[in-house]
């Protein structure tokens, strides 16, 4: 791809727009930067493009930086339909995701993940797997490094490892992975989709560029993957329960996958939903060359995430997890079901539009009390209330002490918000962290 005296816009300055932008430089492009930010926030950046000659707008965008541009490119978590965007495509100005423009600089195998959820986890397991089995890995996207980083210098490693996001996807083009994974799709970022059909689109455009010779790894019995099966052109292989003849297969004990059997007693990542994450790993490390010795070696020796359904310990006799990561009700759902029964549930934070009702069943069948927090817990009582008490809190800890009133010996407390935490804290990171405080505190008192 030629970029020398190209215009290009870069949307977003934030750590990703700002490697976009320096490479794009680097090109010879004639670049320029628009953010939403007020310039005060974005000093350092503005002042680094400055002294390289890259323009900022910041604190709004205008039409007139759009339609200056022949080719725009979007940091993840743009949404599309700002209107100055939706003008530039309507006069034929190409947009593009950071990574669509990322991966033309690209030579190396790529193993893609997408999906509502277990991106991260399924990501980082492929990734320590295939360094068990002496590859170099890159690992990054939508975690840690942005593609952008290692564009036209990946020739250091073996495979390339990427997370990727349904913005992402939805600014792919031309982006063709090698092998791409697609987990399950639910309802999620809803706020930032025009609608359902949108997020779900996006997802499967991590496929779309496939040919024969590629791999198309999927969950089998996800309804909304399996609608579009028929648009994959590259090699299927499903995991599932579903016994098949090319995929993955578990069965309340192993992992078979061809004439392999991964026996997998020892592991310390828990939950139904993470066999689904290893049966993915398996496909995608076992179709890189990996032997399934070091790949079992790898799965048993993995250490879960923080922030993932993570085992806080016994407190009052009491079982603690905390799950701030879950930011989308199928996170939750995944969730509920690994954790015993009784449960008190903490839920609640930003909403992202989304409907709760996808657990309203397991609510009833598991939860004794429901406490809810942030923007989202009026709508969440109200339509996972009915049939058990939940309890409003004002804050995290507020709600840790009304689990406190309501907690018995051999409850499973289990803090799994269901949404985004932007409402009350900087992260989900911040959110997990403030939750282990307050729950520490508890232990000690
Ligand atoms: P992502 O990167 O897609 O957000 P993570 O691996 O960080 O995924 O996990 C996010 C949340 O989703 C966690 O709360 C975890 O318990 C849950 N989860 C992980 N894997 C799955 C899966 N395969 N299906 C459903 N839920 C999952």
């Amino acid at each position: 791809m030629n970029l020398k005296d190209k215009k290009v816009l870069v949307v977003g300055l934030g750590k990703t727009g700002l490697e976009t932008a320096l490479f794009l430089h680097k090109k010879g492009a004639r670049v320029h930067v628009s953010d939403m930010s007020l310039p005060d926030k974005l000093k350092n950046e503005i002042d680094l493009l400055g002294s390289k000659g890259i323009e900022t707008e910041s604190g709004g965008h205008t039409d007139e930086t759009f339609l200056w541009a022949e080719l725009i490119v979007l940091s993840p978590g743009v949404p599309f339909n700002i209107p100055e965007l939706k003008k530039a495509s309507k006069i034929g100005i190409e947009v593009i995701s950071e990574v669509e423009l990322a991966s033309r600089f690209i030579t190396k195998p790529v193993i893609a993940v997408t999906g509502s959820n277990g991106k991260t986890t399924t990501c980082t397991l492929i990734s320590e797997i295939l360094k068990k089995c002496g590859r170099k890995v890159f690992l990054g996207a939508n975690i840690g490094t942005p593609l952008i980083t290692i564009a036209g210098r990946d020739s250091e490693y073996d495979v390339l490892v990427l997370e990727l996001s349904s913005f992402q996807l939805q600014g792919v083009s031309r982006f063709k992975p090698d092998i791409a994974v697609v987990l399950n799709i639910s309802p999620n970022h809803l706020d930032h989709h025009a609608d359902y059909a949108e997020y779900v689109e996006s997802k499967m455009k991590i496929a779309m560029n496939q040919r024969s010779e590629d791999l198309f790894i999927y969950k089998s019995d996800d309804e909304e993957i399996n609608k579009h099966l028929s648009q994959i052109k590259a090699a299927k292989i499903p995991f599932g329960t579903a016994l098949s003849e090319n995929g993955v297969f578990y069965n309340e004990c192993c992992v078979r996958y061809g004439k392999e059997l991964y026996e997998l007693s020892g592991m310390k990542l828990r939950g139904r939903h993470n066999i689904d994450n290893i049966m993915a790993a398996i496909a995608g490390a076992s179709a890189l060359g990996c032997e399934p010795a070091q790949i079992r070696k790898a799965v048993i020796g993995f250490e879960p995430l923080p922030n993932r359904n993570e085992y806080l310990g016994e407190i009052r006799g009491a079982y603690f997890y905390n799950d701030s990561k879950s930011t989308s009700p199928g996170a939750t759902l995944s969730a509920l079901k690994s954790v015993r029964a009784p449960v008190i549930l903490i839920a609640g934070g930003k909403d992202k539009g989304v409907s709760y009702a996808t657990l309203k069943n397991i609510v009833n069948e598991k939860v004794k009390v429901l406490v809810l927090i942030g923007e989202a817990r009026q709508r969440m009582s109200e339509e996972l209330g009915g049939n058990v008490r939940s309890i409003l809190a004002d804050s995290l800890k507020g709600a840790v002490e009304s689990v406190l009133d309501n907690l018995e010996p051999r409850d499973s407390v289990l803090f799994s918000p269901a949404c985004s935490s932007f409402d009350m804290f900087e992260s989900y990171e911040h959110r997990g962290r403030r939750f282990k405080e307050i729950v520490e505190n508890i232990r000690y008192s």
